[in-house]
């Protein structure tokens, strides 16, 4: 069992990517830290941060956003922000990153109205908004996670097939190139309502539509957050002891019912 450790969770632009509720992420990943007694600190990654700050986290969460805010996030997230971020992504930090965050992730997102924003090409999708007189896509979203060997670790944790269960409202597409989705779209639109395709995976880096926030409502991805975040840091195995999800499984089941989805 860890004692010793601690965890530092990075926070993207606050105030700029909280439009959607994910600060529940957040509070979520520090919450189960402190019930297992291992340190956490918040640290926002803001405006005002230097690069030097990006580096020194050990789990990224970034929140949806409005088109605007992508853009003013955008226009800081350059040069060395920027490059530490993609570092760390690629070097393995893990991170949950939902909804506006991906499309700044991606190579481009075309917003409702104006200019195309320039992403990071970290992920290899590209997402659009068909624009302001197109529905957006709206309601609670089911899917079940796929990139191996990332479902089988799941799946243990969690001890059955894991099957997420959230909320969506985009109105940008989403599409993907080379990288992997995150899971199948059992219930609502996933990336863009066609392929069936939900999110994408990349090295230790979940993008999602859902929000929910996704992971009070998935408590097994904020563990394998924070074990794999612990695990990259130290580079040793991390067993996290087991918190009592009751409640959540309840309401988990209580969602699934009524969104007509059968427990696979
Ligand atoms: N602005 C983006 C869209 O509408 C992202 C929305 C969000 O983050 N929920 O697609």
């Amino acid at each position: 069992m860890i004692n010793t450790q601690e965890l530092r969770i990075g926070w993207l632009y606050p105030t700029l990517m909280s439009t959607y509720g994910d600060r529940g992420n957040v509070i979520c990943l520090q919450r189960r830290c402190q019930w297992r007694n291992i340190p956490v600190t918040i640290v926002p990654l803001t405006q005002e941060s230097d690069a030097t700050i990006f580096e020194q986290v050990d789990v990224i969460v970034g929140g949806g956003a409005q088109d605007r805010q992508q853009e003013i996030v955008m226009r800081d997230l350059q040069g060395a922000k920027a490059e530490a971020l993609r570092a760390k992504i690629e070097g393995g930090t893990p991170g949950v990153f939902t909804c506006g965050s991906p499309q700044l992730l991606g190579h481009y997102y075309e917003p409702a109205l104006g200019q195309r924003i320039e992403g990071l090409g970290l992920l290899d999708l590209v997402s659009k908004h068909p624009g302001p007189n197109v529905s957006r896509c709206i309601g609670n979203v089911v899917f079940e996670i796929t990139p191996s060997p990332l479902a089988e670790t799941l799946k243990k944790l969690l001890g059955k097939p894991p099957i997420i269960i959230g909320f969506e409202n985009h109105g940008g597409r989403t599409y993907l190139g080379q990288v992997e989705p995150l899971g199948k779209v059992i219930k609502g639109y996933g990336n863009n309502g066609e392929d069936g395709y939900e999110g994408a995976f990349y090295r230790h880096a979940i993008a999602t539509y859902s929000h929910g926030p996704l992971l009070p409502k998935n408590p097994f991805i904020a563990d394998w957050l924070i074990q794999t975040a612990l695990q990259e840091k130290y580079q040793t195995e991390i067993t996290l002891t087991p918190l009592d999800d009751s409640l959540a499984e309840k309401a988990r089941e209580a969602m699934l019912k009524r969104l007509d989805v059968n427990q696979l």
